[in-house]
Protein backbone atom coordinates (compact mmCIF):
# COMPACT_ATOMS: atom_id res chain seq x y z
CA UNK A 1 0.00 0.00 0.00
CA UNK A 2 1.14 3.67 -0.89
CA UNK A 3 0.91 6.50 1.35
CA UNK A 4 1.92 10.00 0.51
CA UNK A 5 1.86 12.39 3.21
CA UNK A 6 1.50 16.26 2.56
CA UNK A 7 3.22 17.74 5.27
CA UNK A 8 5.36 21.03 5.99
CA UNK A 9 6.62 18.47 8.82
CA UNK A 10 8.31 15.56 7.51
CA UNK A 11 10.77 15.14 10.19
CA UNK A 12 8.01 14.16 12.11
CA UNK A 13 7.03 10.76 10.48
CA UNK A 14 10.41 9.13 11.13
CA UNK A 15 8.36 8.09 14.40
CA UNK A 16 6.14 5.78 12.12
CA UNK A 17 8.58 4.71 9.18
CA UNK A 18 11.19 4.07 11.47
CA UNK A 19 10.05 2.20 14.69
CA UNK A 20 8.03 -0.89 15.68
CA UNK A 21 5.75 -2.66 13.68
CA UNK A 22 5.02 -0.34 11.14
CA UNK A 23 8.81 0.56 10.90
CA UNK A 24 9.00 -3.28 10.34
CA UNK A 25 6.61 -2.96 7.39
CA UNK A 26 8.18 -0.15 5.45
CA UNK A 27 11.76 -2.12 5.71
CA UNK A 28 9.50 -5.40 4.12
CA UNK A 29 8.06 -2.92 1.87
CA UNK A 30 4.82 -3.92 2.65
CA UNK A 31 4.00 0.03 2.21
CA UNK A 32 5.69 3.00 1.36
CA UNK A 33 5.55 6.36 3.28
CA UNK A 34 6.62 9.48 1.44
CA UNK A 35 6.41 12.87 2.80
CA UNK A 36 5.80 15.84 0.35
CA UNK A 37 6.73 18.99 2.17
CA UNK A 38 4.15 21.57 0.02
CA UNK A 39 7.05 24.76 0.66
CA UNK A 40 8.57 22.55 -2.33
CA UNK A 41 5.93 23.86 -4.37
CA UNK A 42 6.70 27.29 -3.29
CA UNK A 43 7.48 30.01 -5.78
CA UNK A 44 8.99 32.86 -3.50
CA UNK A 45 12.16 33.16 -1.37
CA UNK A 46 10.31 32.34 2.05
CA UNK A 47 8.75 29.40 0.71
CA UNK A 48 5.82 30.48 2.30
CA UNK A 49 2.65 28.59 2.57
CA UNK A 50 0.16 30.02 4.40
CA UNK A 51 -1.44 33.73 5.21
CA UNK A 52 -3.82 35.67 6.79
CA UNK A 53 -7.37 34.68 6.61
CA UNK A 54 -9.87 37.10 4.46
CA UNK A 55 -12.12 38.92 7.08
CA UNK A 56 -9.26 39.36 9.50
CA UNK A 57 -9.15 37.22 12.46
CA UNK A 58 -6.41 35.22 14.34
CA UNK A 59 -4.06 32.49 13.28
CA UNK A 60 -2.97 32.19 9.53
CA UNK A 61 -4.56 29.57 6.73
CA UNK A 62 -2.29 27.41 4.39
CA UNK A 63 -2.57 28.82 1.31
CA UNK A 64 -4.56 26.32 -1.89
CA UNK A 65 -1.99 26.87 -4.64
CA UNK A 66 0.94 25.14 -3.28
CA UNK A 67 -1.12 22.12 -1.45
CA UNK A 68 -2.85 21.70 -5.27
CA UNK A 69 0.57 21.40 -6.36
CA UNK A 70 2.10 19.08 -3.86
CA UNK A 71 -1.28 16.90 -4.24
CA UNK A 72 -0.75 16.52 -8.17
CA UNK A 73 2.65 15.64 -7.25
CA UNK A 74 1.87 13.09 -5.11
CA UNK A 75 -0.84 11.40 -6.94
CA UNK A 76 1.94 11.42 -10.07
CA UNK A 77 4.27 9.41 -7.40
CA UNK A 78 1.30 6.66 -6.57
CA UNK A 79 1.22 6.21 -10.18
CA UNK A 80 5.06 5.70 -10.15
CA UNK A 81 4.48 3.05 -7.83
CA UNK A 82 1.72 1.30 -9.92
CA UNK A 83 -1.24 2.78 -8.21
CA UNK A 84 -4.09 3.78 -10.18
CA UNK A 85 -4.56 7.22 -8.84
CA UNK A 86 -8.66 8.23 -9.33
CA UNK A 87 -10.39 8.74 -6.05
CA UNK A 88 -12.09 5.36 -6.39
CA UNK A 89 -8.57 4.26 -5.83
CA UNK A 90 -5.95 6.65 -4.67
CA UNK A 91 -8.60 9.65 -2.29
CA UNK A 92 -7.47 12.53 -1.13
CA UNK A 93 -7.86 12.73 3.30
CA UNK A 94 -8.02 15.77 4.78
CA UNK A 95 -7.42 14.91 8.14
CA UNK A 96 -9.39 17.08 9.97
CA UNK A 97 -11.08 17.75 13.34
CA UNK A 98 -14.60 18.46 11.29
CA UNK A 99 -13.72 14.83 9.74
CA UNK A 100 -16.17 11.40 10.18
CA UNK A 101 -15.01 10.12 13.17
CA UNK A 102 -12.08 7.00 12.73
CA UNK A 103 -13.36 3.34 13.70
CA UNK A 104 -12.31 0.15 13.19
CA UNK A 105 -14.49 0.19 10.03
CA UNK A 106 -13.20 2.65 8.45
CA UNK A 107 -9.95 1.53 9.13
CA UNK A 108 -11.02 -1.68 7.67
CA UNK A 109 -12.39 0.15 4.44
CA UNK A 110 -9.19 2.19 3.54
CA UNK A 111 -7.60 -1.30 2.67
CA UNK A 112 -9.56 -1.63 -0.17
CA UNK A 113 -7.49 1.64 -2.20
CA UNK A 114 -4.47 1.27 -3.64
CA UNK A 115 -2.94 4.02 -2.01
CA UNK A 116 -3.96 7.53 -0.36
CA UNK A 117 -2.76 11.00 -0.29
CA UNK A 118 -2.59 12.19 3.42
CA UNK A 119 -3.30 15.92 3.81
CA UNK A 120 -2.04 17.57 7.05
CA UNK A 121 -3.63 21.00 8.40
CA UNK A 122 -1.37 23.28 10.38
CA UNK A 123 -2.67 26.70 11.67
CA UNK A 124 -6.77 27.64 11.55
CA UNK A 125 -6.64 24.94 8.83
CA UNK A 126 -6.45 25.30 4.90
CA UNK A 127 -8.12 27.20 2.46
CA UNK A 128 -11.85 25.70 1.40
CA UNK A 129 -11.18 25.95 -1.58
CA UNK A 130 -8.53 24.08 -2.03
CA UNK A 131 -10.81 21.37 0.05
CA UNK A 132 -13.80 21.73 -2.66
CA UNK A 133 -11.43 20.59 -5.29
CA UNK A 134 -8.86 18.46 -4.27
CA UNK A 135 -10.26 16.19 -1.41
CA UNK A 136 -12.28 13.37 -1.10
CA UNK A 137 -12.71 12.74 2.71
CA UNK A 138 -12.04 14.44 5.76
CA UNK A 139 -11.61 11.95 8.87
CA UNK A 140 -11.25 13.21 12.52
CA UNK A 141 -9.26 10.89 15.29
CA UNK A 142 -11.78 12.52 17.78
CA UNK A 143 -13.80 15.30 19.29
CA UNK A 144 -10.87 17.54 20.33
CA UNK A 145 -8.22 19.83 17.95
CA UNK A 146 -4.64 19.39 17.95
CA UNK A 147 -1.86 21.74 16.54
CA UNK A 148 -1.57 19.68 13.31
CA UNK A 149 -2.65 16.83 11.59
CA UNK A 150 0.88 14.94 11.43
CA UNK A 151 -0.23 12.78 14.44
CA UNK A 152 -3.74 11.79 13.07
CA UNK A 153 -1.90 11.09 9.69
CA UNK A 154 0.45 8.70 11.80
CA UNK A 155 -2.86 7.48 13.68
CA UNK A 156 -4.82 6.46 10.37
CA UNK A 157 -1.40 4.66 8.71
CA UNK A 158 -0.92 2.90 12.28
CA UNK A 159 -4.54 1.59 12.12
CA UNK A 160 -4.58 1.00 8.60
CA UNK A 161 -1.19 -0.86 8.37
CA UNK A 162 -1.31 -2.86 11.23
CA UNK A 163 -4.68 -4.81 9.61
CA UNK A 164 -3.19 -5.56 6.17
CA UNK A 165 -2.04 -9.52 5.64
CA UNK A 166 1.19 -10.39 6.92
CA UNK A 167 2.17 -7.18 8.90
CA UNK A 168 1.62 -8.61 12.64
CA UNK A 169 3.88 -11.36 13.77
CA UNK A 170 0.89 -12.82 14.57
CA UNK A 171 -2.12 -12.23 12.71
CA UNK A 172 -5.06 -13.46 15.52
CA UNK A 173 -3.13 -10.92 17.72
CA UNK A 174 -5.46 -8.10 16.13
CA UNK A 175 -8.32 -10.03 15.60
CA UNK A 176 -8.90 -10.53 19.43
CA UNK A 177 -8.49 -6.59 19.77
CA UNK A 178 -10.82 -4.28 21.10
CA UNK A 179 -13.66 -3.50 18.45
CA UNK A 180 -12.72 -5.96 16.15
CA UNK A 181 -15.35 -8.55 16.50
CA UNK A 182 -17.67 -5.91 18.29
CA UNK A 183 -16.14 -6.20 21.42
CA UNK A 184 -13.63 -4.73 24.39
CA UNK A 185 -10.62 -6.85 24.60
CA UNK A 186 -10.38 -9.05 27.62
CA UNK A 187 -7.33 -8.48 30.27
CA UNK A 188 -4.32 -10.23 30.18
CA UNK A 189 -1.58 -11.34 32.67
CA UNK A 190 2.02 -12.77 32.46
CA UNK A 191 4.97 -13.67 34.37
CA UNK A 192 5.27 -13.07 37.20
CA UNK A 193 2.70 -15.49 38.93
CA UNK A 194 2.31 -12.56 41.59
CA UNK A 195 2.87 -8.89 41.34
CA UNK A 196 2.15 -6.73 44.56
CA UNK A 197 -0.22 -9.39 46.29
CA UNK A 198 -2.17 -10.02 43.19
CA UNK A 199 -2.42 -13.44 41.66
CA UNK A 200 -3.14 -14.66 37.98
CA UNK A 201 -7.09 -16.26 37.67
CA UNK A 202 -6.59 -19.45 38.21
CA UNK A 203 -8.34 -20.38 35.34
CA UNK A 204 -5.91 -19.28 33.16
CA UNK A 205 -3.23 -21.58 34.65
CA UNK A 206 -5.25 -24.06 34.35
CA UNK A 207 -4.41 -25.08 30.45
CA UNK A 208 -8.05 -26.29 29.82
CA UNK A 209 -8.65 -24.40 26.62
CA UNK A 210 -12.50 -24.36 26.63
CA UNK A 211 -12.88 -22.79 30.43
CA UNK A 212 -10.41 -20.52 29.47
CA UNK A 213 -11.87 -19.66 26.17
CA UNK A 214 -15.14 -18.82 28.38
CA UNK A 215 -13.49 -16.64 30.87
CA UNK A 216 -11.78 -14.45 28.14
CA UNK A 217 -15.52 -13.96 26.35
CA UNK A 218 -17.39 -13.61 29.73
CA UNK A 219 -14.63 -10.73 30.64
CA UNK A 220 -15.28 -9.45 27.40
CA UNK A 221 -18.96 -9.57 27.59
CA UNK A 222 -19.29 -7.69 31.23
CA UNK A 223 -16.39 -4.88 30.03
CA UNK A 224 -18.17 -3.98 27.48
CA UNK A 225 -20.98 -3.64 28.73
CA UNK A 226 -19.79 -1.64 32.07
CA UNK A 227 -17.21 0.33 29.94
CA UNK A 228 -18.90 1.02 26.50
CA UNK A 229 -22.68 0.60 26.65
CA UNK A 230 -22.94 1.85 23.38
CA UNK A 231 -20.72 -0.95 21.77
CA UNK A 232 -23.13 -3.49 23.79
CA UNK A 233 -26.23 -2.28 22.14
CA UNK A 234 -25.02 -2.80 18.97
CA UNK A 235 -23.27 -5.70 19.05
CA UNK A 236 -23.91 -9.02 16.76
CA UNK A 237 -22.86 -11.83 17.82
CA UNK A 238 -20.94 -14.27 15.10
CA UNK A 239 -21.60 -18.25 15.68
CA UNK A 240 -19.34 -18.63 17.83
CA UNK A 241 -20.00 -16.13 20.13
CA UNK A 242 -23.90 -17.17 20.09
CA UNK A 243 -22.87 -19.91 21.41
CA UNK A 244 -20.33 -18.58 24.11
CA UNK A 245 -23.32 -15.89 24.98
CA UNK A 246 -25.91 -18.77 25.41
CA UNK A 247 -23.56 -20.05 27.80
CA UNK A 248 -22.57 -16.84 29.74
CA UNK A 249 -26.50 -15.94 29.99
CA UNK A 250 -27.40 -19.37 31.56
CA UNK A 251 -24.70 -18.94 34.35
N1 LIG B 1 -9.59 25.65 13.00
C1 LIG B 1 -9.72 24.24 12.85
C2 LIG B 1 -11.07 23.81 13.42
O1 LIG B 1 -11.43 24.26 14.50
O2 LIG B 1 -11.74 22.94 12.82
C3 LIG B 1 -8.64 23.49 13.60
C4 LIG B 1 -7.29 23.68 13.02
S1 LIG B 1 -6.07 22.71 13.87
C5 LIG B 1 -5.39 23.85 14.96
C6 LIG B 1 -4.82 22.49 12.66
C7 LIG B 1 -4.87 21.18 11.89
O3 LIG B 1 -4.72 20.10 12.78
C8 LIG B 1 -6.14 20.89 11.12
O4 LIG B 1 -6.13 21.54 9.88
C9 LIG B 1 -6.10 19.39 11.00
O5 LIG B 1 -5.32 18.97 9.88
C10 LIG B 1 -5.37 18.95 12.26
N2 LIG B 1 -6.26 18.42 13.32
C11 LIG B 1 -6.50 19.01 14.52
N3 LIG B 1 -7.33 18.27 15.26
C12 LIG B 1 -7.62 17.17 14.55
C13 LIG B 1 -8.43 16.01 14.78
N4 LIG B 1 -9.13 15.85 15.89
N5 LIG B 1 -8.49 15.05 13.82
C14 LIG B 1 -7.81 15.19 12.67
N6 LIG B 1 -7.04 16.28 12.38
C15 LIG B 1 -6.93 17.26 13.31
Amino acid sequence: MYFAVITILPEMFSAIRDYGITGRAVQNKQVVIDCINPRDFTTDNYRRIDERPFGGGPGMVMMAEPLAKAIQFAKSQASQHGCRTQAEYCPVIYLSPQGDKLDEKTVMSLHDYDAMILLCGRYEGIDERLLQRYVDMEISIGDFVLTGGELPAMVLMDSVIRRLPDVMGDAKSAEQDSFVEGLLDCPHYTKPHEFEGLTVPEVLLSGHHANIAMWRFTQQVNRTKQRRPDLWQNFKPNTEQARLLKKVNKK
